[in-house]
């Protein structure tokens, strides 16, 4: 069984791609921005490019409750870094280096080398080195902490909504809650793109970056989109002198052709408390809507319009003949049920 170091050494330290050099203005020849230092000294050096601010977020899975226990290692190495870039992509940042704190029950080097490819085929397509970590036994759990980088005072916040902003949200969501579904009765078909959508999700990184200066406000989606909207907006509510709210139309949620034999209830149910998406919620002020629209063709994503923005404190979602529903279970909370 190979030792720790030597799986670091053999897995993670990868010095071909740490070292990206970018051509930074104002820098001497030689000088690179981002990763001066990576694997192997006690700490990495990171140096950020002028003129923007660090974002920075650190997440952790833990199998069993963050991942089923049978999760095959190249999806776990892939969701432990999505996780973490989809909230990069929702502050608008671009992906810069990231560190791999990994707990593991034993060295077992085929797992090791699976986690890592999934790992690195996410962290490779979006420029993201692998600067550094731990290596530990016990349970498994892998926390990834990410780095990324935003023009200064553009970053995305939870905070800016304001009344009578359209309420965003990109994407299909509700499809990783029914992989779940599937997954949890002995679907492993992972051409499944429910399935697949459970276990590789696509941060959004560029839209997010291409939100900057559009949307007033963004939050990803990890525990549902009624849930974390309902966080965007308390963020947004002023010391309580303006308490925002939303008004959703459940006739624009936009619903995925693999929830198209589900009865309406069940769709709405996994699109509004549905979890493990890693879509963005946002909201755009009603004059900014046509370059919402330049943003998601840029991006290649779709968005939607689902709603707006009230300054009554509450959460409504309408069906089209006007009566509110209410999704069952509002989002995932840890320590709640
Ligand atoms: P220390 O004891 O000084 O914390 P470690 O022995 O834990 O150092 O790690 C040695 C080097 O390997 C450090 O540069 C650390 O960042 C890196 N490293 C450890 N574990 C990982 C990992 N899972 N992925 C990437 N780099 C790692
Ligand atoms: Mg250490």
């Amino acid at each position: 069984m190979a030792g720790e170091f030597d799986l670091i050494a053999k897995y993670f330290h990868r010095v071909s791609r740490q070292a990206r050099p970018a051509a930074v203005p104002g820098l001497a020849p030689g000088v690179m921005s981002g990763v001066v230092l990576g694997i192997g000294d006690d700490a990495a050096l990171f140096a950020p490019t002028p003129g923007t601010e660090l974002a920075i977020s650190t997440d952790t899975l833990v199998a069993g409750v963050h991942f089923p226990l049978d999760t095959p290692a190249a999806d776990i190495g892939w969701k432990s870094l999505a996780v973490n870039l989809s909230d990069l992509a929702a502050m608008g940042a671009t992906p810069r280096a990231c560190l791999l704190a990994l707990t593991l029950p034993t060295g077992d080097e085929p797992w090791v080398a699976a986690f890592a490819n999934g790992f690195f085929a996410l962290a490779d397509s979006n420029n993201c080195a692998l600067i550094g970590g731990d290596m530990s036994r016990g349970p498994l759990s892998i926390t990834v902490t990410v780095l990324g980088e935003v023009p200064t005072g553009t970053a995305l916040r939870r905070s800016g909504a304001r009344p009578d902003d359209l309420v965003c949200v990109s994407g299909t969501p509700g499809v990783a809650a029914l992989g779940l579904q599937r997954w949890q009765i002995g679907n492993r078909d992972v051409q499944d793109p429910a399935i697949v959508q459970l276990l590789r999700p696509a941060p959004r990184i560029t839209l997010g970056c291409a939100l900057r200066g559009v949307a007033n406000a963004a939050i990803d989606i990890s525990d549902g989109l009624i849930g974390d909207l309902a966080h965007l907006l308390r963020a947004s509510s002023v010391d309580g002198s303006m308490v925002l709210g939303a008004e959703l139309q459940l006739a624009s949620l936009p619903r995925s052709s693999t929830l198209a034999a589900l009865a309406d209830e069940a769709a709405w149910e996994l699109m509004l408390a549905g979890g493990d998406d890693y879509e963005l919620c946002f909201t755009v002020p009603p004059a900014k809507l046509s370059a919402l629209h330049a943003a998601a063709a840029q991006a290649s994503v779709p968005v939607a319009v689902i709603g707006r923005v009230t300054n009554d404190g509450s959460l409504r979602c309408l069906g089209s003949d006007g009566r509110e529903w209410m999704p069952a279970r509002k989002s995932w909370e840890h320590f709640v049920r």
